[in-house]
C-alpha cells in the first residue's frame, strides 16, 4: 500500500488572483512555508476582467466629503507606484502600464462641477485641472473642466504574470470538484487538505497551520465546505462593455453628479487593435439589459460625452462579471474585508488598489500565530510537489469573446 506524502506548511492560500498572489509573496518573503492553490487560471474572475486603475479615492469623494472609503484607499497609489517602479516589494517592474495617470472630464450638470471641486479635498491624489493644450486630443474641446489624476492604470495580465513568476514552484493547479478534500475538526478548524494531482492521480496531504481563502467568488463555497457561513460574502454584478478597432487612447472617468457616468480604459488586443473597456455607472445599470441593448446604450453615451470620437467600423460586445466582497448589505464595503475563524482566514480586497493593504493584514494575522522558518521551505515543497501541474495566466475577456457587433456609420445602432 503506498503512503500519502505529507507536507507540513505554515499556510495554504486558495485563489491566485491579485489578493492571493500578493499575499503569497508577502508570506514567502516573511519566511513562511506557504503554497497557493488555484482552481482555474490565475486571475480568472475579477483581476483579469478589471480596468486596472490604481484608485486613490477620487471616486469616493464626489459627494464632497472625505468618506471612509476614500480614507482607506488614499495611500495606495504611492505604494503601487514604488512597486511598479521596482523600488519596493513586490517588485513589479515588468508589469505593463496602460497609463501613467487617468483623466477626468465632466458632464454639463452643476452638480458635476461641485463634485469636481469636492473631490480635491483631503486626497493624496487630487485632480489637477488642465489647460486645453495640456489635455488629450479627444478631450481638448470638452466644454467643462478636464483634470489629470495621478492614478496609474495597469495591464492586469502582465501584473498577474509579474507577481506569479517568482513563485511558480509554490503555485499548484487543483481540481476542486474531484481533487480536493478537507479534514476538519470543527467549523473553521482545518487539519489536512488532501489534493489529487490532476495529471498523475496521486494524492498529497497538506498540513497547514493556517488556511487563507482569497478566492474571490470562490470564497463562499470554500467557506461552506469548511463549515463556515457563506453569508459573510456578497457578490455585486457588473455588465461591462468592450469596443475595439481604431480608437483614441483614453484612461478616464466622466463625472456626472456624484458618480462616474463612464470609466474608459484603453488597451491593445493580440491583433494590435485598440480596445476600450467601459465601466462605471453604465455597467451597474447595464446588469438589467441584454448585450445588444447595452451596446446600443454605450454607443449613445460615448456619442453624448465624447462627440469627437469617430466610432465608424468599431466593434462592440459586453461581458458580465461579479464583484466578490465581504457582506455589506449589498453596497460596496468601505475597505478590505477580513474574517478570522478557527485557523481559517477569509479575505476580500474590495478593490485591486487595496490588495497591498489586504496582504499586510494577512501577514499580520499569520504572524500573530506563527513563527518564521524559511530554511525548510524549499526542501519540503520541492520533493513532494515538483511535478505538479502549474496554472497559466487567464486570458482577458476581449481575447475570449467571439460575438461582436459592428457600428457601421454615425447612425444609431
Ligand atoms: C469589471 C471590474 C473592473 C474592476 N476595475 C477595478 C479597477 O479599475 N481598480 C480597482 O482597484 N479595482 C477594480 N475592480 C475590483 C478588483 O478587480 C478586485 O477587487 C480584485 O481583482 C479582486 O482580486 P481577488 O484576488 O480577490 O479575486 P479574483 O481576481 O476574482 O481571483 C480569485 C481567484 O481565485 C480562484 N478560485 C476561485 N475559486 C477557487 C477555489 N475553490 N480554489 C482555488 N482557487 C479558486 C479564481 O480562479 C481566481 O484566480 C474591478 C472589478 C471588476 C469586476
Amino acid at each position: 500500500m503506498s503512503t500519502i506524502e505529507r507536507v507540513e506548511l505554515d499556510a495554504v492560500i486558495f485563489g491566485g488572483g491579485a489578493a492571493g498572489l500578493w499575499s503569497l509573496d508577502a508570506l514567502h518573503r516573511a519566511g513562511y512555508r506557504v503554497l497557493l492553490l488555484e482552481a482555474g487560471d490565475l486571475g480568472s474572475g475579477q483581476t483579469i476582467a478589471s480596468q486596472g486603475i490604481i484608485h486613490g479615492g477620487l471616486k469616493y469623494t464626489l459627494t464632497g466629503l472625505l468618506t471612509p472609503s476614500a480614507r482607506a484607499i488614499r495611500d495606495m497609489p504611492g505604494r503601487w507606484r514604488r512597486c511598479l517602479a521596482g523600488e519596493d516589494e513586490p517588485r513589479l517592474s515588468r508589469t505593463r502600464l496602460r497609463g501613467h495617470y487617468c483623466h477626468l472630464w465632466r458632464s454639463q450638470s452643476f452638480r458635476s462641477r461641485l463634485a469636481m471641486l469636492g473631490a480635491r479635498a483631503g486626497l493624496q491624489v487630487a485632480p489637477v485641472p488642465l489647460d486645453p493644450d495640456e489635455r488629450p486630443a479627444v478631450l481638448r474641446r470638452c466644454p467643462g473642466t478636464v483634470a489629470r489624476l495621478d492614478e496609474q492604470v495597469i495591464e492586469p495580465a502582465s501584473f498577474i504574470e509579474d507577481l506569479a513568476n517568482p513563485h511558480r514552484e509554490r503555485i499548484l493547479q487543483i481540481d476542486c470538484a474531484n481533487g480536493l478534500e478537507f479534514l476538519t475538526t470543527g467549523p473553521g478548524e482545518v487539519e489536512l487538505v488532501r489534493l489529487i494531482n490532476p495529471d498523475s492521480g496521486s494524492a498529497v496531504d497538506l498540513a497547514p497551520r493556517r488556511v487563507i481563502l482569497l478566492a474571490g467568488g470562490g470564497n463562499a463555497s470554500l467557506r461552506e465546505q469548511l463549515g463556515l457561513s457563506a453569508e459573510r460574502a456578497q457578490s455585486r454584478p457588473l455588465h461591462m462593455i468592450l469596443a475595439r478597432g481604431t480608437l483614441p487612447t483614453l484612461n478616464a472617468h466622466c463625472v456626472d453628479g456624484t458618480s462616474t457616468r463612464l470609466t474608459i480604459t484603453t488597451t491593445r488586443d493580440a491583433r494590435s487593435r485598440d480596445v476600450w473597456q467601459i465601466g462605471g455607472r453604465i455597467a451597474e445599470r447595464g446588469v438589467k439589459l441584454d448585450p445588444d441593448r447595452l451596446v446600443h446604450e454605450a454607443v449613445r453615451e460615448i456619442r453624448a460625452t465624447l462627440p469627437e470620437v469617430d466610432l465608424t467600423g468599431t466593434q462592440w460586445t459586453t461581458y458580465r462579471v461579479d464583484r466578490a466582497e465581504s457582506a455589506a448589505q449589498g453596497v460596496r464595503p468601505d475597505s478590505i474585508g477580513v474574517v478570522e475563524e478557527g485557523n481559517v482566514l477569509t479575505g476580500w480586497p474590495t478593490k485591486l488598489a487595496l490588495v497591498p493593504m489586504l496582504a499586510d493584514e494577512v501577514l499580520r494575522v499569520t504572524r500573530a500565530g506563527l513563527s518564521a522558518d524559511h530554511e525548510q521551505d524549499a526542501a519540503s515543497i520541492d520533493s513532494a510537489l515538483r511535478d505538479w501541474p502549474r496554472p497559466r495566466v487567464a486570458l482577458p475577456p476581449w481575447e475570449t469573446i467571439s460575438t461582436w457587433i459592428t457600428v457601421d456609420s454615425a447612425e444609431p445602432v
